[in-house]
């Protein structure tokens, strides 16, 4: 059995994604920029991907615009706001965001023109909006807070409805980046006052390399890609497979995220369940309310999670450090907990195919390996 519990990382595309991309890649070909009939059909199949994804999160359909991915839209809406201001202006986010966040406010913060006001989260991985209130109420150049609905690796969910409500009464614009959270959380961009919304459709078992950005006045970003502006705040000839994947995946996300949720919920509680019944010494980051339902994140005392990732190739689960990641450095985010043993920690992201079966098959590995770490 090999069991994938790195859902976080991305998905498997569903079956039914890859049956409603199949004819875009030779019959159904055309460049939906084009005129003539060709090109219409597969602008219609766009159109209608456009819908679907609006859907999800009850976005006015042309507020929607395809991207490369959540990577690609959070350097739109927050390279692009920023190069529209004209006076100095500040970035407002948290230091757990995704790196396509921290590194582009930080490339932002250097050039100059604008400062960044980085949020600390607590212990628990939760943020004060009080503490964001008052800067709110206090600063005047503020251009945009950006924070995160739900953490990529402890699962946290940020209360983005009590965000929108506070920058709206400050008339700021907020930008959440909900790659993680899109068919877990319910939004509505309209009903919690969020300008600008990013997402990925591999988290959502659609295609890699196609996201969105969700952006209610597009008139607000400069373009950071220049060419035919077939998506308006960015350039290039439409993905067409990749987008009506996407579309199909949120199409299926709709029908059937909800019965999801809490088949993933009861998977992760038996899993933590049958580990903390079993081991000692097992600690969980972040908190476990408010937190993704197929989230977990764990320290294990005295196991390096390098150790328990390389000792298991039958069971996948992620670990922020060297030779997976190519990262040295144990994750930003455990460290911002200012967790103990942060290279102790690792990230299990269960998934819509995962089967009690598996988890139980999961969790005798982790066990078993684990006590021959620590008895080795
Ligand atoms: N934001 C978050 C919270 C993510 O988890 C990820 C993917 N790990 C991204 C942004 C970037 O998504 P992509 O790589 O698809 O552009």
């Amino acid at each position: 059995m090999r069991v994938y519990l790195d859902h976080h990382s991305t998905t498997p595309c569903d079956e039914r994604v890859v049956e409603a991309m199949k004819p875009f890649w030779t019959e159904r070909f055309g460049n939906p920029s084009a005129v003539h009939e060709v090109g219409n059909d597969a602008r219609e199949a766009v159109e209608q991907a456009r819908e679907q994804v609006a859907a999800v999160i009850n976005a006015p359909t042309d507020a929607i615009c395809f991207t490369s991915g959540a990577t690609e839209a959070n350097n739109i809406v927050l390279q692009g706001l920023m190069a529209k201001c004209t006076s100095p202006r500040k970035i407002i986010t948290t230091n757990v965001e995704h790196s396509s966040v921290l590194k582009t406010v930080d490339r932002i913060n250097q050039d100059g023109a604008h400062g960044v006001i980085l949020l600390q989260v607590d212990g628990q991985g939760l943020l004060s909006l009080t503490a964001l209130n008052d800067i709110l109420a206090s600063d005047d150049t503020i251009g945009i807070v950006s924070v995160m609905a739900a953490n990529n690796e402890i699962g946290t969910i940020y209360n983005i409805e009590k965000i929108g409500e506070i920058c709206k009464r400050n008339n700021v614009f907020f930008h959440t980046d909900a790659t993680q959270a899109i068919g877990k959380v319910d939004i509505d961009v309209q009903r919690m006052n969020i300008d600008a919304l990013s997402m990925s459709a591999h988290k959502i078992y659609g295609p890699k390399g196609i996201g969105a950005l969700y952006i209610k006045d597009k008139s607000r970003v400069k373009p950071i890609i220049c060419g035919g502006f077939q998506e308006e705040v960015t350039s290039g000839t439409s993905n067409v497979p990749a987008i009506v994947g996407f579309g199909e995946a949120c199409r299926l996300l709709i029908e059937e995220s909800p019965a999801e949720r809490e088949q993933i919920g009861r998977l992760r509680d038996r899993l933590l369940k049958s580990l903390t019944d079993n081991l000692d010494d097992i600690k969980i980051n972040g908190t476990m309310e408010n937190r993704l339902p197929n989230n977990l994140n764990l320290t294990i005392k005295g196991v390096q999670a390098e150790a328990l990732v390389l000792g298991m190739d039958d069971v996948i689960v992620s670990s922020g450090s060297a030779c997976i990641s190519q990262n040295p450095e144990p994750s930003h985010v455990i460290r911002a907990l200012g967790v103990d043993n942060a290279d102790c920690a690792i990230r299990i992201g269960i998934g819509k195919g995962n089967t009690e079966e598996e988890i139980d098959y999961a969790s005798a590995r982790i066990i078993e390996v684990v006590n021959a770490v620590r008895s080795g």
